[in-house]
């Protein structure tokens, strides 16, 4: 059997391990110290303007701390993307709040600017005006913040940035993250950057800020004794981990590069291939990471489907993925209300995610491509 190729999988710089034995030599072996302090500061100069960042264990604790800040509370609905991983949806739950789904749009897979409005006009006839809305930048493309942006304000309801799998992406060159009332990052292995598990709030006060590492580390009062006046949470990034994350920023650019450069890499090879489109920037104003490359198969144009190019990649050991399945078909958000046509369900039939790994090796690259050309010629 031939060596498994991943999906994505963790590449490190180089000198990760230098910070991490400095946390070491000084005993910085707990969850604050340089690293956390320091890593902050290079997320914060990498998104410029003029964010606060607080590093956490995950993306989906930013997301809970995100919620909490906006206000959020039993009973309160949440309106969220519904193509996505669960992880955007979970803490809408940890809150005790409902979700409301939206659908995508075509351009780039991310929310819908009219199924946002019809919903929130929807839910405010229902007696319920959302509380806040996710939006996420799906596999790194960035969604049509302007128009979603521009419904939010109308409205006044806060927007957090599902940002998890898109640090390095921009629209209208402004980095993804550092559009809504909050952002979040995460640093799980399969991200663009890993921390081998790890996240960030992104904030725009100092306030905003402060408030997260206050509850992210329990909560306490300002006093020599043990006090409390909030339900606090452990969600404070530690300082080995931290470590793995400033070493991985000093490379965050080129992994950009090599995601991008693998994007173009399968554009090249479907461009002959009729029938299958890679998602790519529907103008300008986008710029992806593109942390996964991904790919619409046409049935009706290919004679054929997504499920069983996953199943020839698997017999080459080469992993791929259906696109994310929505939340408004999962069945444990069975109940929760849902607006949009079927945009989502569509690309969830026919996507498929390709390798993307940074650390792609020519070979692996050969490999990939064998395994494509021979299944559509067959
Ligand atoms: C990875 C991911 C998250 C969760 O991040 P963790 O750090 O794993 O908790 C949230 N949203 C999206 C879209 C993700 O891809």
């Amino acid at each position: 059997m031939e060596n498994k190729i991943w999906l994505s999988s963790p590449h490190m710089g180089g000198n990760e391990l230098k910070y991490i034995n400095e946390a070491f030599a000084e005993n910085w072996v707990a969850p604050l110290g340089p690293n956390v302090n320091g890593f902050e500061d290079d997320l914060e100069q990498f998104l410029g303007s003029n964010v606060k960042v607080a590093a956490l264990s995950a993306g989906t604790a930013a997301l809970h701390l995100a919620l909490i800040e906006c206000g959020v509370q039993h009973d309160d609905e949440v309106i969220c993307q519904s193509m996505t991983f669960s992880a955007s949806a979970n803490p809408i739950a940890y809150c005790g709040a409902k979700p409301v789904f939206i659908d995508s749009e075509p351009d780039t897979w991310n929310m819908c600017p009219k199924a946002l409005k019809e919903a929130i006009e929807d839910r405010i006839k229902n007696g319920k005006k959302p509380k806040a809305i996710i939006v996420v930048h799906l596999y790194g493309m960035p969604a049509k913040m302007d128009e979603i942006s521009a419904i939010a304000e109308e409205y006044q309801i806060p927007v957090i940035e599902d940002a998890a799998e898109a640090l390095g992406s921009s629209y209208k060159g402004r980095g993804c993250g550092t559009f809504g009332r909050f952002g979040i990052l995460s640093f799980n292995g399969n991200k663009i950057i890993t921390t081998s598990g790890g996240g960030a709030l992104v904030c725009h006060t100092r306030e905003d800020k402060d408030k997260a590492v206050f509850l992210s580390t329990q909560a306490r009062d300002n006093a020599p004794h043990y006090q409390h006046s909030h339900i606090g949470f452990n969600y404070r990034m530690s300082n080995i981990v931290a470590g793995i994350g400033r070493g991985q920023m000093e490379v965050l650019k080129d992994r950009v590069s090599a995601r991008r450069a693998m994007h173009d890499f399968y554009v090249e090879i479907f461009k002959n291939i009729n029938g299958v489109t890679v998602f790519t920037e529907p103008g300008n104003d986008y710029y992806s990471n593109h942390w996964l490359s991904a790919i619409i198969v046409d049935p009706e144009i290919t004679g054929k489907d997504r499920e069983s190019l996953r199943l020839a990649f698997l017999e080459d050991n080469i992993e791929s993925r259906p696109l994310w399945k929505p939340m408004h078909l999962q069945p444990v958000f069975e109940k929760a209300p849902y607006y949009g046509t079927n945009v989502s369900e569509k690309l969830f039939d026919n996507g498929l995610c390709l390798p993307s790994g940074s650390n792609l090796s020519d070979e692996e690259r050969v490999r990939i491509a064998q395994v494509i050309t021979s299944y559509f010629q067959s």
